[in-house]
């Protein structure tokens, strides 16, 4: 999408029609007790204050949270669940991904629930691996799970 087609003319908060061009905006999501805020740039409506953010800016926000959230190692459910989207799995391909329930995807994306260390680092591989446009975690996993028999032969380089 062009940026000056995403451009917001009319404030649906209050109507105004004038708008601070390309200001600092901030896109903020919660995780639990833990906010990750993007400086982003946007329109902010001269009378009320609302932001609008662009779509394309607000994509490349939200993936700069991803990649916080897996630098930073945010847990619990909201995390997971921002991860696992971030993937672009459902929760039952996620599942069988990992071989576990399907149940036990929904429980850690519950409140109150939280996947394992190792469970957020490999739904960070998976976030971060989408936002890179490659599949090397899922490919892993998915050769994990049907490993071959025998021997196996490589030439070297
Ligand atoms: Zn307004």
């Amino acid at each position: 999408m062009n940026e000056s087609e995403a451009r917001v003319e009319i404030c649906v908060t209050c109507q105004g029609r004038e708008f601070e061009r390309d200001a600092a905006v901030p896109v903020e999501r919660a995780f639990g007790d833990v906010r990750v805020a993007v400086a982003a740039r946007g329109d902010r409506c001269v009378a009320c204050g609302a932001a609008y953010v662009p779509a394309a800016a607000l994509e490349a926000a939200e993936s700069l949270i991803t990649t916080e959230l897996v630098a930073r190692g945010v847990g619990g459910p909201e995390a997971a669940r921002w991860l696992r989207k971030g993937a672009g799995l459902a929760a039952d391909e996620l599942a069988a991904l990992l071989d576990v329930d399907p149940a036990a995807v929904r429980a850690w994306e519950a409140e109150g629930g939280a996947p394992t260390r190792a469970t957020l680092a490999v739904l960070g591989a998976l976030a971060s691996d989408a936002l890179d446009g490659v599949t090397t975690t899922r490919d892993r996993l998915r050769a994990a799970g049907h490993p071959p028999a025998g021997t196996v032969r490589i030439r070297a380089a």
